[in-house]
């Protein structure tokens, strides 16, 4: 089969953006969006710069994938995206707002109420059930007992785990320990999902379950879920993947009629432009 014809940045761009900095009018209006972003660590005698430039963004709720190497700035970029850490440089825009322009108070009620962000680590707390683990976020905010726990059953109930619910994570398996922690995720309904390398710790039968149940939750719950991956297999779950090189997005995907295989070789006609 002859090679297809890389991509350009142009053609596979995301979005509308043009050079870095020109999408600013239209952002505001974006789930997520990033302008002109750029980090760097600085560790001792080396600057390392995890992300040189990152421009796109995502109009329409769904599940997306940001799929690079190792090293090539996905988690670094989900932390800005999580507000859990700050651009030297740029705009990051998630669920319509400014991060920058939030207080800390603010932000810490927007982490709260309309992100859910899950990790490769469960971090459930091994002491507490599996719906005292979800209820949790609300109990420490003192919201009604009740309430939460009425929320809890149905995420449980919805993620197949309602027989489970008075559990604790080390009487669950790791796939259902993953799915409490999306569970607990989803607990306010939140607008957007972050997950970084969320089947990292499962077989592959459990992954497969996870993925499917993503795209599931991204109809049903209306939110918008981002999975960081390294792997097609992985990916090729999403509707689109953004494919993130040496910290930067060089475009995405639409997995549309694609599987694995021909994901991993659109992935490479950005490896060899690049
Ligand atoms: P990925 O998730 O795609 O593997 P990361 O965002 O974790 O990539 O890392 C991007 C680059 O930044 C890598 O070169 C990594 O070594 C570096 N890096 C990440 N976190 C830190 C940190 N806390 N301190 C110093 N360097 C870091
Ligand atoms: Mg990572």
């Amino acid at each position: 089969m002859p090679a297809a014809k890389p991509m350009s940045r142009e053609q596979g761009a995301p979005s509308t953006n043009g050079a870095p900095g020109s999408g600013v009018a239209q952002a505001p209006g974006s789930i997520i969006a990033c302008i002109d972003v750029h980090k760097a660590y600085h560790t001792g005698e080396r600057d390392v710069q995890a992300l040189r430039g990152v421009d796109f963004t995502i109009e329409r709720p769904g599940f997306y994938g940001i799929m690079g190497a190792s090293g090539s700035g996905k988690s670094t970029l989900l932390h800005l995206l999580a507000a859990l850490d700050t651009p030297d440089r740029g705009t990051v825009i998630v669920a319509g707002r400014d991060l920058s322009r939030m207080s800390d108070r603010e932000l810490t009620l927007f982490r709260r109420k309309q992100l859910g962000i899950v990790f490769q680590q469960f971090n459930l707390i091994p002491t507490l059930t599996a719906a005292e683990n979800v209820e949790l976020p609300g109990m420490l905010a003192g919201d009604d007992a009740r309430k939460l726990r009425e929320r809890s059953m149905e995420l449980l109930t919805h993620l197949g785990l309602a027989d489970r619910r008075d559990h604790k994570p080390d009487a669950l398996s790791g796939g259902e320990q993953q799915r409490v922690a999306i569970a607990r995720a989803l607990l306010y309904r939140p607008k957007v999902v972050l997950a970084d390398e969320p089947t990292g710790n499962l077989d592959s039968v459990n992954s497969r379950r996870l993925w499917a149940l993503l795209g599931e939750i991204s109809r049903t719950e209306q939110v918008t879920i981002v999975m960081v991956t390294h792997e097609p297999t992985a990916a090729v779950n999403c509707e689109r993947v953004l494919v993130m090189l040496d910290g930067q997005v060089r475009g995405h995907i639409d997995t549309e009629g694609l599987d694995a295989g021909g994901l991993a070789a659109r992935y490479q006609q950005f490896v060899a432009a690049s």
